[in-house]
């Protein structure tokens, strides 16, 4: 064997020394077949309307704006630390942290949660281009999100959220069940009985 036999040996013992590596890294660099992401909830509308306040139901279903500054909005300025779910599905959303005061009369996050349970999509209803935010495991409508307004955020992004979109569940609370949506149920019944009880004197 001369030297040039040699070296092209070399050559080649090395070439299929990195091959060998390259399909170890392979193996190892795939992705976990273990799925991370719950499963998608979809329902009829009849479904729906059983499990959510017609309120609830008109925003989330029908992608529908609450009125801003409305009761549900109140109740989320006075909402502290905690965690804010889909009202339909439990799915984690938003959480206190990224909650700050806009003024413009709907909840406002700089962000979503570390979950990244909401997906973004182009929505060109209204004459108008604007970015939709919906539930990633059951679709609900959320609201909307506009960026660079000038908040002094991080972000300079604003999710104009609805109010009775979000189950929210305080931080020393346990969290709702993926699986229990008889959850929403009940919370729905009792706030759908607070909506139809006549206005207190
Ligand atoms: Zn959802």
């Amino acid at each position: 064997m001369n030297l040039r036999h040699t070296a092209c040996l070399l050559a080649a013992t090395a070439l299929v020394a990195i091959a060998i590596a390259d399909d170890k890294a392979a193996t190892t660099n795939k992705p976990p077949t273990v799925e991370t992401q719950p499963a998608k909830v979809v329902k009829t509308d009849a479904e729906w309307r059983k499990l959510l306040t017609p309120e609830q139901f008109r925003v989330t279903r029908t992608a529908g704006t609450e009125r801003p500054f409305g009761e549900a909005y109140e109740l989320f300025n006075k909402q502290g630390e905690g965690t804010y779910f889909c009202v339909c599905c439990n799915a984690e959303l938003f959480t206190s942290k990224e909650k700050f005061h806009s003024g413009c009369g709907w909840p406002s996050f700089y962000d979503t949660s570390k979950a990244k349970g909401v997906l973004e999509r182009r929505d060109t209803t209204l004459g108008m281009t604007r970015i939709e935010t919906v539930c990633k495991r059951c679709d609900a409508h959320l609201g909307h999100v506009f960026e660079g307004e000038g908040y002094k955020t991080p972000t300079d992004r604003r999710f104009c959220i609805n109010a009775a979109a979000l189950r929210f569940v305080p931080a020393n609370a346990a969290k709702p069940d993926l699986k229990d949506l008889e959850q929403s149920k009940k919370d729905a019944l009792k706030a759908r009985a607070e909506e139809e009880a006549p206005p207190k004197p």
